[in-house]
């Protein structure tokens, strides 16, 4: 499976082939993302979540990914500490992944590397996102449910959660909910999303749940929560859409990349630069240039 990923890193051409043998094989994984702004609890919650998955009896992958960092591997995963007494557990995979300039990117890198662990037989899968901006938010966009934590205490608490990522978030938690500040950060939580948001009946009201993962407090609440959510997904037929969505962008994605790297978005000298250099002289319109561009992309 290590090496599986390194190939995704490496957005190797063996993948084209290893894709699709997997498949068949895909689906079968509950996929989790929890994302929030540095510091806010992220790991230590989804080491607690695994606890609870591995206690009864899930196999369970976890997904680090960092869409600032331009580095893969050891890194962050190292500073994934908290993780390391699930290390040696032989039903548990973790794998951190950072970003990649190449073929579409750290979405299509994650969405790769998804289907792996689930090939893998694992009953769970939980993405973690460091960070926070559109990158997270896509990359959240990836998982069945998304968990967005935020904490009191931060100064930007809520502030920073509100570019984008108050529209993605499934279930919301307010962690270190031992601070003092906790209850404040949960009522103006609720008011935003009040705010924002206005529901058709059976739609589904995402809770807010307060945690204190370092202590494993209210996280029997967020595993009922991801449950009942999960189950809402599939009754509504939300599930069948939500992977369709995503199946959707990555194919287009891929199909995107693929096209750029054709036309010549790589430095060096490509039909698109010499085309470029006419419409720039004045000799060619553009329109005619993307014409030109479009039959010599069909064409191989
Ligand atoms: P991440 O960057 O979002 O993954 O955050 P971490 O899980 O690494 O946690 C950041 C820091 O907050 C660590 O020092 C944790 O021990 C601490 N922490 C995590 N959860 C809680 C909590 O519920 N209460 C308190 N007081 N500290 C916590």
């Amino acid at each position: 499976m290590a090496r599986l990923i390194s190939l995704i890193e490496n957005a190797s051409p063996l993948l084209r082939d290893v894709m699709a043998q997997l498949a068949p094989l895909t689906g079968r994984a509950r996929l989790i993302g929890l994302t929030g702004a540095p510091g806010v609890g992220k790991s230590t919650l989804t080491s607690a979540l695994l606890a609870v998955y591995r206690k009864a009896g899930d196999r369970v992958g976890v997904l680090a990914v960092d869409p600032s960092s331009p580095f893969s591997g050891g890194a962050l995963l190292g500073d994934r500490v908290r993780m390391q007494e699930h290390a040696t557990d032989p039903e548990v995979f973790i794998r951190s992944m950072a970003n990649r300039g190449r073929l579409g990117g750290l979405s299509w890198a994650t969405s790769q590397a998804l289907r792996v662990l689930d090939v893998a037989g694992c009953d769970v899968i939980m993405i973690e996102t460091v960070g926070v901006g559109q990158a997270e938010v896509e990359i959240a966009s990836t998982a069945d449910t998304t968990v967005v934590l935020v904490a009191p205490g931060m100064g930007d608490g809520v502030q920073t959660a509100k570019a984008g990522v108050l529209e993605i978030g499934d279930i919301y938690v307010v962690n270190k909910a031992d601070r003092d500040e906790a209850q404040a950060t949960a009522r103006e939580l609720n008011q935003m999303l009040a705010l924002g948001q206005r529901r058709q009946p059976g739609d589904w009201r995402p809770p807010i749940i307060k945690t204190v993962a370092s202590r494993g407090d209210g996280v029997p609440e967020l595993v009922d929560a991801l449950a009942k959510h999960g189950n809402w997904l599939a009754d509504t037929g939300t599930l069948a859409r939500r992977r369709r969505a995503r199946a959707r962008d990555e194919v287009a994605g891929i199909a995107l990349a693929g096209l750029r790297e054709r036309m010549g978005d790589l430095p060096g000298e490509t039909q698109l630069d010499a085309l470029a250099d006419r419409v720039a002289a004045g000799e060619l319109d553009p329109y005619t240039a993307a014409d030109q561009l479009s039959a010599g992309l069909t064409q191989t």
